[in-house]
């Protein structure tokens, strides 16, 4: 059996305006598995369009890092829904965010729980004057996501109170962030920079994608669903 985004769709696993975003995605390609894989935004993509089992699997996945029992009503969304919803689109986003949708009297909110970002192969990005929101003070300070992510520059909303989540391949040395060579290295000759990421660092935490494939295995009684889906999120290309 073929699965589409259509498909899906009625399953009640994809949200349905979201999920017409994906479409010119090649998005059905990928889920029927005829040669094309996913990139990381087609990924991510495929993440915020998620509904109902699906989302729910993502959402513990994501809570269970940080020893979250994931409340009912908390919903998945793109990093950048999330700034508009939030009136903060002049920033750069992070992947995806984890939020509670409801007040206790059913009015909608955005108050979110985790943050993500997720990552195939890409460097971490990064550069001089990377950001001007928390090392604004001076023009050209060399950051990264690491270290701006976690300190509220794509959004003051995500700061303190919210558990971040590095979504990445294995790490090949046991026991290294996920990250690994990729971020600001002691002999990068970035000492100020370097200083700031390891502080980050620990506002992280890391997941790796076989976990999460794994979290998301028993989302439907239909193993074809199920082998789409997980195609959908890269199983088997990258991961
Ligand atoms: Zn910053």
């Amino acid at each position: 059996m073929t699965v589409t985004i259509d498909q899906l769709e009625d399953l009640g696993l994809l949200f349905g305006p979201a999920a017409s975003l994906l479409r010119a995605d090649r998005q059905n390609d990928i889920l029927a598995g005829v040669g094309q894989t996913p990139r990381e935004a087609e990924v991510t993509a495929f993440m915020a369009a998620s509904d109902g089992a699906l989302e729910q699997a993502l959402i513990r996945s994501f809570c269970q890092v940080w020893g979250i029992e994931p409340a009912c009503g908390l919903r998945l969304i793109s990093g950048k829904a999330f700034g508009k919803e939030t009136g903060q689109t002049d920033h750069r986003s992070i992947d995806l965010v984890v939020k509670i949708a409801k007040d206790d009297d059913g009015r909608p909110i955005s108050r979110p729980v985790i943050a993500i970002e997720a990552k195939f192969a890409a460097m971490v990005n990064g550069k001089w004057g990377y950001c001007p929101q928390h090392l604004g003070h001076t023009d050209r300070r060399y950051s990264n996501q690491i270290i701006c992510y976690v300190n509220g520059c794509t959004n003051s909303l995500l700061d303190e109170g919210v558990g971040f989540v590095w979504l990445g391949l294995p790490s090949k040395v046991p026991g290294q962030p996920l990250w690994g060579k990729k971020a600001i290295n002691p002999n990068d000759g970035l000492e100020d920079a370097f200083v700031e990421q390891t502080a980050a660092t620990q506002r992280w935490r890391m997941l790796t994608w076989p976990s999460l494939f794994a979290d998301v295995d028993n989302i439907a009684a239909n193993s074809d669903v199920r082998d789409a889906v997980l195609r959908a999120l890269g199983r088997g290309t990258r991961a």
